[in-house]
């Protein structure tokens, strides 16, 4: 092409129509790597190019020496005679492939192009042994994978499927090849992974997906899928994977999570029931032989000593109550009263009382920050909080001593902090108790919140304070945490939702009424407990109110709709199918200034909740004592 493309009289199409000078077509030849020979009819070589000695080893003369069949691979001979044949009767070969022997014994395969002239064959032979190689890789994986390989087009049929199809799915491979690729997916499915190819050929690029496949025995698998696109835009090539045995085994993990979640649970429960148990009897215990001692000593006529022994039960009775208060607290079910509070203001009015308790070799630091927040808190309940933590800090630093920080600071919670927290995003105010002792294992940290949960000696640990405080905690919208190291010291977080709002300035609660005595009101007592019921009763006529009595919601309720009542003392779980609360709000539909003052062993439904109150109602905890009871009727007739 060089040469003539030197001559400028040739225009340059006529240029490329024309055929080569002999001297190109020897230099062509030459150095072509294509081997180029010239064969007689009788299948001996007339001409060789040199390519023939640099590809396949042999001499010029070796190769001239014998027909071209002897270089043949023994499995190539026959299709290589039926083609010699063919080119020899007339008839251009293109890309005819079989393997040629090397001088090393090797072969090496070679596409073959050639055509008769003159009353020989002409040939050239392109090495493709590399290309092969890939090839017969690519058809060995296709064979051999495990994986579903799949060639498909967007019209909905698959053009190709290698066997693995067959050994998941037992189809066999024209089933597969004749019915919509659709017909195989799980009818939920097919929507989503249909539209999932559809967006691959709108944007090109692979995609991933899972979805349940049919098999031959009408079952479904779990497959998930690669799918690219291929360059062509009609077609695509799929590559699934068989998930059942995957999602059998998660599956399988899942089950022992649950087990052992379950166990953990039951474990919770077995402490928890053993603990009550464990403590209320030694109450009883005590209660008892105090009884049994009154007892006798009432048959003996003496009754100078009684006192000693109510004292005891008394004294029983008062430990049960902050005994059941604590769990109540746990189970969130505590009655609060919740009163928007400057956290930093109670924290400094407890720094002198939480020295006190933790003694001179602890060192006691508050970090508090300017302009935090307020929070709606039941202030008692926080302080009792605030102070157990530090008397764990305290017992964790035994016996040297050590450090003992009050951190108090604001917090925006992002949505992903409050989900891991498991709180609403927003705003919250942090308070801290973290000390330099002993530190926790991670097997004390997961359990320290659980009631009645210690690791201290018997008498000296209740395992309930934690346990407390994470009630009044959760109780109060927030969540408290723990961040422990054994060595490194532990560190307690506390959050609360921050109170917009005024601070309510305690001055204004409303002083205790100097006690005066009833002067004939009238107070209606329901409540099912009937000994409760009638030493209410008598604590109030003794008082000097005149007292009706009723079992239940609905005769209170009769009650209260016949006669003059001024004040209505109600238990909050009645029987008879009305709370306390529904009888309270259905008498003071007729009466709305109706004093009522609730008692409950605990907040049932938040329906007696500090929040939830009215003026002119109040709440009294179970247990109480008969002055308790006086205060709040006095307070609640008075105001
Ligand atoms: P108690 O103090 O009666 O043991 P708690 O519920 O207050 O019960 O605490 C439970 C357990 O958690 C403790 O026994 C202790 O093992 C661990 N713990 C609590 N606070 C700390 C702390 N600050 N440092 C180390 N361990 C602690
Ligand atoms: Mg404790």
């Amino acid at each position: 092409m060089s040469q003539e493309s030197d001559d400028p009289s040739t225009p340059p199409d006529a240029e490329a129509r024309a055929l080569p000078s002999d001297s190109t077509r020897s230099a062509t030849w030459h150095v072509s790597p294509d081997l180029m020979a010239v064969v007689a009819l009788d299948g001996f070589f007339d001409e060789l190019n040199p390519a023939w000695t640099a590809t396949l080893g042999w001499s010029e003369a070796e190769l001239k020496a014998s027909p071209y069949s002897t270089f043949i691979h023994p499995d190539d001979q026959a299709s290589s005679t039926t083609v010699f044949q063919e080119v020899r009767d007339g008839r251009t070969l293109i890309r005819f492939l079989n393997r040629i022997m090397c001088r090393d014994g090797s072969f090496r395969w070679i596409s073959w192009v050639a055509v008769r002239d003159d009353g020989r064959i002409h040939c050239t032979g392109r090495d493709v042994t590399a290309e092969r190689g890939a090839q017969e890789e690519r058809d060995r994986l296709w064979a051999l994978s495990e994986d579903m390989l799949a060639r498909a087009d967007y019209s909905g049929i698959m053009t190709a499927v290698n066997p693995a199809w067959t050994k998941v799915l037992g189809f066999t491979e024209r089933e597969l090849l004749t019915r919509p690729y659709a017909y195989f997916m799980h009818p939920e499915d097919a929507g989503k992974s249909v539209a999932a190819l559809v967006e691959m050929g709108n944007t090109g690029l692979p995609t991933r997906f899972e979805n349940r496949i049919l098999t031959a025995e009408g079952g479904y698998k779990p497959i998930g899928w690669t799918v690219s696109p291929e360059p062509d835009g009609t077609q695509f090539i799929a590559v699934g994977r068989d998930l059942s045995d995957y999602k059998a085994r998660e599956a399988e993990l899942l089950q022992a999570q649950e087990a052992l979640r379950q166990a953990h649970k039951m474990e919770a429960v077995g402490q928890l029931t053993g603990g009550i148990a464990h403590d209320f009897n030694n109450l009883l215990a005590a209660i008892s032989l105090a009884l049994e001692m009154v007892t006798q000593r009432l048959a003996r006529g003496d009754v100078d000593a009684l006192g000693k022994y109510v004292t005891m039960a008394q004294t029983s009775v008062r430990r049960g109550a902050t005994l059941t208060q604590r769990l109540l607290a746990f189970s969130r079910r505590q009655t609060l009263d919740p009163l928007p509070t400057h956290p930093d203001r109670l924290v400094a009015g407890m720094e002198e009382l939480v020295r006190r308790s933790v003694g001179p070799a602890v060192d006691v630091a508050v970090e508090s920050s300017p302009g935090l927040w307020q929070v709606n808190v039941d202030v008692p309940q926080l302080e009792n909080a605030l102070l157990n933590l530090c008397i764990n800090a305290r017992d964790a630093m035994l016996p040297d001593g050590g450090r003992l920080t009050i951190e108090t600071g604001n917090r925006t919670l992002t949505a992903a902090d409050a989900r891991e927290l498991d709180l609403p995003a927003g705003d919250y105010v942090m308070l801290r108790v973290a000390d330099t002792g002993a530190g926790m294992t991670p097997e004390v940290a997961a359990r320290a919140f659980d009631p009645f949960f210690t690791t201290k000696p018997l008498g000296q640990g209740t395992g309930l304070g934690l346990s407390m405080v994470y009630g009044f905690v959760r109780q109060s919208g927030g969540q408290v945490f723990v961040r422990s190291q054994p060595g490194e010291g532990t560190a307690i977080t506390m959050y609360f939702p921050r109170h917009l709002g005024d601070a309510a300035a305690a001055e204004n609660a409303p002083p205790e009424d100097a006690a005066s005595d009833g002067d004939g009101e009238v107070v209606l007592v329901v409540d099912d407990e009937q000994p409760i019921r009638e030493v209410v009763a008598e604590v109030l006529e003794l008082a000097g109110y005149r007292v009706l009595q009723a079992e239940d919601g609905p005769s209170g309720l009769k009650v209260l709709q016949s006669q003059r009542v001024d004040l209505l003392v109600t238990d909050v779980g009645l029987p008879g199918g009305m709370n306390g609360r529904q009888v309270a709000d259905a008498a003071r539909v007729a009466r709305p200034d109706l004093r009522i003052l609730f008692i409950t062993g605990y907040a049932e439904n938040a329906a007696v909740s500090g929040d939830a109150l009215e003026p002119g109602m109040a709440v009294l905890t179970k247990p109480f004592d008969i002055a308790a009871l006086g205060r709040k009727v006095e307070h609640l007739l008075g105001s």
